[in-house]
């Protein structure tokens, strides 16, 4: 093969390899567009959440322990007022 013909062929495989994709559950490596929002076929019908799904149920855990962590050290200031006077 020529120079200029591996330096196609390489440049082909990069393209294809950027074109795939891990599905985030079970880590099946596809081409993206058999993936919807990361996850693959095989999960999708398990009714598996998506990528976005999984990132907004972050969210939420991350605030309710925020709420959590707030409430906690009200109820703790509150309990300490309560002892010490
Ligand atoms: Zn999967």
């Amino acid at each position: 093969m020529s120079k200029l013909g591996s330096l196609i062929w390489e440049t082909m495989i990069a393209i294809g390899d950027e074109e795939k994709e891990a599905c985030i559950h079970c880590g099946t490596v596809w081409y993206r567009i058999h993936h919807r929002d990361g996850v693959c076929h095989r999960c999708q019908a398990q009714g598996l959440p998506s990528r976005t799904q999984l990132a907004k149920n972050n969210r939420l855990i991350r605030w309710l322990l925020t709420l959590g962590s707030i409430f906690l050290i009200l109820a703790g200031y509150a309990i300490y007022t309560l002892v010490t006077t």
